[in-house]
C-alpha cells in the first residue's frame, strides 16, 4: 500500500510583513547558517510549496510581556491553513489565565514559550499557572529545549528540567522543540526518551548521528515526534529531504510528518473542511 506523501511542519516561525524581513536580517547575522526566506508569511508558503509540505506551525514568541495582547490579535488573523499559528504567552504577563482563555478563544491551539528569550527555567513555581491553565484549556505548548546559539550556555530548557515539568502536570500536551534538547542529545537519551510528550525534529536531523536519532524516535515512540523545520532558520526543502533520506519505515514516516501533527492540530479539519468527516486522509490538497 502507498503511504501518502502527506507532511506537516510543525516549527516555523512567520513575523508581520512590516517587522520580518529586519528581525530576520538582525538574526541572520548572529547565525552561522543561511536563512530560508525573509521572514513574511509569502515567504514561508514559497518554501512550503517548493518542499512540498501541506501546511505548517507558526510558533511566534514574545520577547517581553507587553507584546502578548498585540502578538496573539496577529497570530489569530494568521491561524488559516495552509498556516496555523500558536499564540504568544510571557511569564511576566499580569493575568495569564484570561488571555490563555483569549488564545483558547480565538481558536488558536496552544502557545510557544522560550526558556531563554523569556528569561525562565521551565519548572520554575512560576510557571506552574501557565502549565495548569494550558492544560485545564487543552493547549499544546510548544517548548524551545536546549542550547539556542543566541544564548551562553548553560541553557535553562534542559531536558533534566523538562522531564520535571512532564512529571507534575500529567495530561499537559507538551512538546519540546529541537528534539527535546539542542546539542544535549545525550541527556535526553537519559531524561525524556519515553515520558508522555511530543519531540520535534527541528535541529536535531544533521545535528547528532543519523543512527543515533532513528534510535533515541524509535525508544520514543514515533507516534510522539513530530517533524520541523524551525523555518527560517532552516530550509523547509532541505530539511524534509534530509528527513526523507533517514531509514524510517513508511508507517514512522507517515507519523511524524503527517498523522501525529494531524491528531494534534486537526490538520483534516483545516486542510479540506468538506471531505474531512468522510474521509480518513485529505485529498483536496
Ligand atoms: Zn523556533
Amino acid at each position: 500500500m502507498n503511504m501518502p506523501a502527506l507532511a506537516f511542519d510543525a516549527h516555523t516561525h512567520i513575523f508581520p510583513d512590516a517587522i520580518g524581513p529586519r528581525v530576520v536580517a538582525q538574526l541572520a547575522a548572529t547565525l552561522p547558517l543561511p536563512t530560508s526566506y525573509n521572514g513574511t508569511r509569502d515567504g514561508l508558503l514559497r518554501k512550503l510549496a517548493e518542499a512540498g509540505i501541506a501546511g505548517s506551525l507558526n510558533a511566534p514568541v514574545a520577547t517581553r510581556a507587553d507584546q502578548v495582547d498585540a502578538i496573539n490579535i496577529w497570530a489569530a488573523e494568521q491561524n488559516r491553513w495552509p498556516i496555523l499559528s500558536l499564540g504568544a504567552m510571557h511569564p511576566d504577563y499580569p493575568d495569564i489565565p484570561t488571555e490563555l482563555r483569549r488564545v483558547k478563544d480565538r481558536g488558536l491551539p496552544g502557545i510557544k514559550l522560550h526558556p531563554e528569550y523569556q528569561g525562565f527555567a521551565p519548572d520554575e513555581p512560576r510557571l506552574d499557572i501557565i502549565w495548569r491553565t494550558c492544560r485545564e484549556l487543552g493547549l499544546i505548548i510548544l517548548l524551545h529545549a536546549g542550547n539556542d546559539w543566541q544564548f551562553p550556555p548553560p541553557c535553562r530548557a534542559n531536558p533534566a528540567a523538562i522531564a520535571r515539568v512532564v512529571r507534575a502536570w500529567p495530561g499537559l500536551t507538551l512538546i519540546a522543540a529541537h528534539f527535546g534538547g539542542f546539542e544535549q542529545w545525550e541527556a535526553v537519551a537519559h531524561e525524556l526518551v519515553g515520558l508522555p510528550l511530543y519531540l520535534d525534529t527541528s535541529f536535531a536531523v544533521g545535528f547528532l548521528p543519523d543512527d543515533q536519532f532513528v534510535r533515541l524516535v524509535r525508544q520514543h515512540s514515533s507516534a510522539r515526534v513530530l517533524f520541523g523545520s524551525d523555518a527560517p532558520w532552516q530550509d523547509p526543502p532541505a530539511t524534509l529531504a534530509a528527513f526523507r533520506r533517514l531509514p524510517f519505515t513508511p508507517p514512522e514516516q507517515h507519523a511524524i510528518l503527517w498523522a501525529n501533527a494531524a491528531r494534534l492540530f486537526h490538520l483534516e479539519e483545516h486542510a479540506c473542511p468538506a471531505t474531512s468527516a468522510a474521509r480518513k486522509e485529505p485529498s483536496c490538497m
